[in-house]
Formats: C-alpha cells, sequence, structure tokens
C-alpha cells in the first residue's frame, strides 16, 4: 500500500506540471493568472508531498514539509481569488494585497520553524515527532498558533467562495454558465472533503488534501478550458472594439502601446508594428488642441487615464474620424466669410483683415471702383453687369494664387478692397497698374472692354481702420474726378 501511495503520489507531479504547460498557451487574464499560480502551487505541494513519503531521516522529512507547505499556502489564496473572480464576488485589491500579506509571513514562518514554535510547536524537537507508524515513516507535528489562524482562513475562503458561486449558480440562467459554476461549487466541495478524511486519519497519515488539490486543479483546468466563458468574454469585447466607429490605443505607463483595435490601424498602418510615433502625435495633438490630418481626413483624440482602484495603468488614446464636421465646419465658415457671386472675402471679412494686419510693418490697400457702370447695366442688363463685375474679382483673386498673404474683398456692389500686408507703397502702386491694365484689356460680351479707377495708400501711424479705408476711397475719388481709368495714391 504504501508503496502504491508512493507512486500515485510521484505520478501526480507530472500530472500537475503537464496541466501548466496545457494551460499555459491560453493564458489571457486575470482569472488564468490566477489559475496558474494555483496550479505552480499545486505542484509545489505535491512535489514536497512526496519528497516527504520518500525521505528516510527526520531531516529530510522536515525540509520537504516545508516545501509541501510553501505549495499549499498559496493555493488556499489563489483558489479564493480564483473563484471570487470567477462567480464576480468582488473582493478588494487591499483586502487580496493582506491575504497574500498573511500568507507569506506564515510561510517565512513555516521555513524558520526551529527558531519558533508558532507553526510547528514541536519544530525544535521534531526529531522525536518522527515516527515509522502508519503507512509511511513521517513527521507527526503539533501545529502552533499560525497553523490554525491558517486553517481558520482556509476554511473562510472556502465557505465564502462555495457561497458566492451558489449564490451565482442559483441566479444563473445560462447552461454554460450553471456547468462551469457546478464545476467550481464541486472544487470547493472536493477541498473540503480531502479535509475531512484526512482529519479522520484513516488513511493513515497521508494527506488527502495533496490529492484534493490535484482533482480541484484539474476540474478548474476544464471549467476554464472547455466551458471557456471567459475567451468568448474577450471575443465580445474585441469585436465591440473592432466595431466601433472610433480607433482606439492603450498605452502603459512607461507609453508603450499595449493595446490598439483594428480602426486605429486603419488610420495609422504603422501601429501594426507597435509604432511609438503615433503615440507622440496623438499626444502633440492633445496638447496643442490639434484636429489630426491625414491626407483628406481629419481626426479628434482624446485622453483618459486607464486606472485600477486608483492606481494608473497608462492611457487610452481614442481617435474620431470628423472628416464630415470638420468640411461642414470649413464650408459654413467660408461660407460666412465669402462672398457668394465672385469668390471674394465679403466686406465684414476685408475689414477684419485690415485691422489685423494694421501695424508698423506696413500694409496697403487699394481700392477698386469699375468705371460707368451704371451705364454697363443700364445698356446690357443686370447679367452683364455681373459678368464685368466677375471679371475684376478674377484678376483679383489670380494675385491671391500667386501671393496668399494677399486677401481680395467685394467692398460694395461694384467695389472691390485688395489688403496687402506687409507691402510698401512702390509695390502697391505697381500691382495697381496691373490690375488697371489687365482689366482694360479684357474683352467682355456684349459689354465689351471697360475701365477701373483705383486709388491706393498705406497705413499711417495712428490710423484707426474706418480713416485708413476712407483715405483709399478718397484716393479712388480723385481717380474719378481725373477722369477715370486711373490709379491715384494718398
Ligand atoms: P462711376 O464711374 O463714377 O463709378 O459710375 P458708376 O456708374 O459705376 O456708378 P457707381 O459706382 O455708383 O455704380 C453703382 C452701380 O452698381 C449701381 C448698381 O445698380 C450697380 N450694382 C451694384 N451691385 C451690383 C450687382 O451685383 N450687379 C450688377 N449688375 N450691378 C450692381
Ligand atoms: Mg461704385
Ligand atoms: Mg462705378
Amino acid at each position: 500500500m504504501y508503496e502504491v501511495l508512493v507512486w500515485f503520489q510521484g505520478l501526480s507531479i507530472p500530472i500537475a506540471f503537464l496541466t501548466m504547460l496545457v494551460f499555459f498557451p491560453t493564458w489571457k487574464n486575470r482569472i488564468h493568472a490566477y489559475l496558474f499560480i494555483f496550479t505552480l502551487s499545486v505542484t509545489v505541494n505535491n512535489l514536497g508531498y512526496f519528497l516527504v513519503m520518500i525521505a528516510n531521516n527526520p531531516d529530510d522529512a522536515l525540509w520537504a514539509t516545508k516545501i509541501e507547505y510553501l505549495g499549499k499556502l498559496f493555493i488556499s489564496a489563489a483558489l479564493l481569488f480564483f473563484m471570487t473572480e470567477y462567480t464576480g464576488a468582488r473582493i478588494s485589491e487591499y483586502t487580496k494585497r493582506t491575504v497574500v500579506i498573511i500568507h507569506a509571513i506564515i510561510g517565512v514562518f513555516v521555513f524558520t520553524c526551529e527558531h519558533h514554535t508558532m507553526y510547528y510547536e514541536n519544530g525544535p524537537q521534531f526529531r522525536e515527532a518522527w515516527t515509522t507508524e502508519g503507512l509511511y515513516p513521517h513527521i507527526v507535528h503539533e501545529h502552533g498558533i499560525f497553523y490554525y489562524i491558517y486553517v481558520m482562513m482556509v476554511a473562510g475562503y472556502l465557505i465564502f467562495s462555495i457561497v458566492s458561486a451558489v449564490r451565482q449558480l442559483l441566479n444563473e440562467r445560462r447552461r454554460k454558465r450553471k456547468v462551469q459554476t457546478a464545476i467550481i461549487i464541486a472544487c470547493g466541495l472536493v477541498m473540503v472533503a480531502g479535509m475531512a478524511v484526512y482529519s479522520t486519519g484513516i488513511l493513515g497519515g497521508y494527506d488527502a488534501t495533496v490529492i484534493s488539490y490535484l482533482i480541484c486543479l484539474v476540474l478548474m483546468i476544464i471549467a476554464t478550458i472547455k466551458y471557456d466563458l471567459i475567451a468568448a468574454l474577450d471575443a465580445v469585447k474585441n469585436y465591440i472594439a473592432d466595431n466601433m466607429t472610433e480607433g482606439i490605443v492603450a498605452v502603459d505607463t512607461e507609453g508603450a502601446i499595449i493595446y490598439n483595435n483594428v480602426i486605429s490601424e486603419r488610420i495609422y498602418p504603422t501601429l501594426k508594428d507597435r509604432d511609438e510615433g503615433v503615440i507622440s502625435q496623438l499626444i502633440e495633438a492633445i496638447d496643442k488642441d490639434e484636429v489630426i490630418n491625414i491626407k483628406k481626413n481629419y481626426y479628434r483624440v482624446e485622453q483618459s487615464e486607464l486606472t485600477n482602484e486608483r492606481k494608473s495603468l497608462g492611457k487610452l488614446y481614442v481617435i474620431d474620424d470628423i472628416t464630415i464636421e470638420y468640411n461642414h465646419n470649413k464650408e459654413l465658415k467660408l461660407r460666412s466669410i465669402t462672398d457668394g457671386m465672385t469668390g471674394l472675402l465679403n466686406r465684414t471679412e476685408t475689414l477684419r483683415r485690415i485691422e489685423e494686419s494694421m501695424n508698423a510693418n506696413g500694409v496697403a490697400l487699394v481700392m477698386i471702383d469699375i468705371d460707368n457702370f451704371k451705364m454697363v447695366n443700364d445698356s446690357f442688363g443686370h447679367d452683364v453687369g455681373d459678368t464685368v463685375i466677375k471679371g475684376v474679382a478674377n484678376i483679383m483673386l489670380n494675385l491671391t494664387y500667386t501671393n496668399p498673404k494677399l486677401s481680395a474683398g467685394r467692398w460694395g456692389g461694384e467695389e472691390f478692397m485688395l489688403v496687402m500686408p506687409g507691402i510698401q507703397i512702390d509695390e502697391a502702386v505697381e500691382t495697381a497698374e496691373k490690375i488697371r491694365m489687365e482689366f482694360a484689356k479684357t474683352e467682355f460680351q456684349y459689354a465689351g472692354f471697360r475701365t477701373v479707377s483705383l486709388g491706393v495708400t498705406v497705413y499711417a501711424e495712428g490710423d484707426d481702420a474706418d480713416g485708413f479705408c476712407k483715405r483709399a476711397d478718397e484716393a479712388l475719388y480723385i481717380s474719378k474726378q481725373e477722369g477715370k481709368n486711373k490709379v491715384t495714391i494718398k
């Protein structure tokens, strides 16, 4: 019987180890992490117990016991975290940390047991506790206070976990999830059974909890992998993330990309290679409160903090395609500042630009009025008049295409204003002459050749916008007085 138990115990080590290997590639989330810690602890526990059984002197047996307990300690904590996470019974990070610290302290006591009596009452006298009674030679420990605290904690975990799992089972309608939860409850019960069997002593000193942990492990792996709703949940999350309209990029606290959805890769193809240059672009756009322009599309970025119970985990960037809105706004803005018929700026915008450009660097104004325009309207009709107005506008627009610093506006019906920032009088007059001559040689259908009169002025210290424009108008008036088709400077 002893031989059989040793073989059985020895076999449980590769079983636990292989389970760990099978499980490892599918590792995905927190539940899996707890399961992994559980598996690792079970492996250590079984290994320790195997060594206990084959030890042939008290020293080896004591060391083996220590290894066994090291595993055992974390089995219960991992099981608690696993079961509560699984059943959705929330326990705070603070509680978890406290539990881990208490277990670690107990672990220290286990390993230093010869110097105190908290864990093993008969620690220093363990040689006398070495016995060959029962199935195999082993140490019969008398346990100290910490051992009982530990047993009570484990009992508490089991009750808490089983109760929350049962509650989950009662509320659960989905069949698959029911099976999963039932398996988890079975785990708890198997553990209780293992403890009960051990305490009766019917196995001649053999610790049945070691085997119950192994059974639990296999059950938990089945629940997690075979009935893997957790993977389905991940699939749901991915589906949602990839079918959003926004691009999503998450970075850790050091700025390394930890996640991005498919949409973000459509916006930034280099994200496939985890290109962190993208993140600096996003940060820059946020800092400057700017819209990102990529080809013909415009994106707005929003940043939020990723936290877990107040602890920062990194940042989440949401990239929203606002091209339609952006173009619409641009169109509205454009419409609000331009004159529909000519495409020139309207009077309000022209005035705004004049005010904006009035400074010591100088700005020149060229005011233009079509000569004898009433006659065009009267003789050929309003439509013909309009084509003549557009004729002046086109000459002015061409000037702004070659020099984008210039602003060309429609000041009134057939009056126009060219705003030339940073330009001195000579150049302004030259431009005015160019406009005059070019217009004069433009032939219009019906209206034939027409002329314009122009007034030129430059900004003078102390000018207000009204006085400045008025001077251009006065210069223009002089051109009219002096026979039209002419440029006057004032
Ligand atoms: P002057 O040489 O002194 O400038 O004489 P003018 O006949 O051109 O006189 P004025 O500059 O006062 O002409 C204004 C006329 O422009 C009056 C109005 O009927 C006409 N007008 C104003 N807006 C429009 C428009 O959008 N289309 C057309 N066809 N005519 C317009
Ligand atoms: Mg006029
Ligand atoms: Mg006129």
